[in-house]
C-alpha cells in the first residue's frame, strides 16, 4: 500500500472518531492494568461488568493484595481464566508494592516483568495510560492490517513493527484504537461490513464485499 492511501485511511478514521479510546472502563493506570490483564480472551463488556463491582472495593495494589486470591477470584469469576488471572494479578500487585512504590511503571521492561503482563498488555498500558505511540496488535488489528494491506504480516510482531514503521507520525498515538474499533465493529472476522466501510475504496482486500455500483449510487 502506498503512503498516500495509508494517510487517507487514517485521516478518515480520525475524522469519524477524533478522540478514540479503549472501551475498558478505568480511572487510573492501575485500574487500566487490571482491566487489560482481565481482558485476555474476554470481552471488554464482560470485564467492565466485573470491574464495576471490584474497583469500588479495591482499586490499588495494596487493596487487591488484601483481597487475596480467593477474594479477588470472587469478583472476576464471570471472566474466562479467572483463577489464573487472579493468581497473576495478586503476584503483580505484590511486585508493584515492593518494587514500584505501588505505581504502574511507564517502561516496557518493568511492565513485562509483571506476572500476567505480556508485550500486548504492555503496549496497551504504554499507549493508553502513558500516551506512547505503541501498537498492541490484537486479533482485530492483525486482521484489519492484513486484509486492508496496511501492514501484511504472518505474525503479530511483524504486523506491529510494520504498522509502527509506516503509520504517519500524526496518527501513531491513536492508530491502535482506530484499528481495533474498525475491526470490532466494521471489518468483522466472518462478515466484514464492506458496504458501510468508510475506507472501502482504499482497502486492498480481494474479498471485499462491496455492493454493486448502482446500489451504492441509490444509497448515496
Ligand atoms: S472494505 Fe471490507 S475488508 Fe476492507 S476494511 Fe472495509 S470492511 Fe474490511
Amino acid at each position: 500500500m502506498n503512503a498516500a492511501k495509508r494517510h487517507e485511511i487514517f485521516s478518515r478514521l480520525r475524522a469519524a472518531n477524533p478522540h478514540p479510546t479503549t472501551e475498558l472502563e478505568y480511572t487510573t493506570p492501575f485500574e487500566l492494568l487490571v482491566a487489560v490483564v482481565l481482558s485476555a480472551q474476554a470481552t471488554d463488556k464482560g470485564v467492565n461488568l466485573a470491574t464495576r463491582r471490584l474497583f469500588p472495593v479495591a482499586h490499588t495494589p495494596e487493596a487487591i493484595v488484601a483481597l487475596g486470591e480467593a477474594g479477588l477470584a470472587d469478583y472476576i469469576k464471570t471472566i474466562g481464566l479467572y483463577k489464573s488471572k487472579a493468581r497473576h494479578l495478586i503476584a503483580a500487585c505484590q511486585m508493584l508494592v515492593e518494587l514500584h512504590g505501588s505505581q504502574v511503571p511507564a517502561e516496557r521492561a518493568a511492565l513485562e516483568a509483571l506476572p500476567g503482563v505480556g508485550r500486548k498488555t504492555a503496549n496497551v498500558i504504554l499507549n493508553t495510560a502513558f500516551g506512547q505511540p505503541t501498537m498492541a496488535v490484537d486479533t482485530h488489528i492483525f486482521r484489519v492490517a492484513n486484509r486492508t494491506g496496511l501492514a501484511p504480516g504472518k505474525t503479530v510482531l511483524e504486523v506491529e513493527k510494520k504498522l509502527l514503521k509506516t503509520i504517519p507520525a500524526e496518527f501513531r498515538i491513536d492508530a491502535h484504537h482506530w484499528l481495533i474499533l474498525h475491526g470490532r465493529y466494521v471489518c468483522q472476522a466472518r462478515k466484514p461490513k464492506c458496504g458501510e466501510c468508510i475506507i472501502a475504496d482504499l482497502c486492498e482486500f480481494k474479498g471485499k464485499l462491496v455492493a454493486p455500483a448502482p446500489l451504492r449510487a441509490r444509497r448515496g
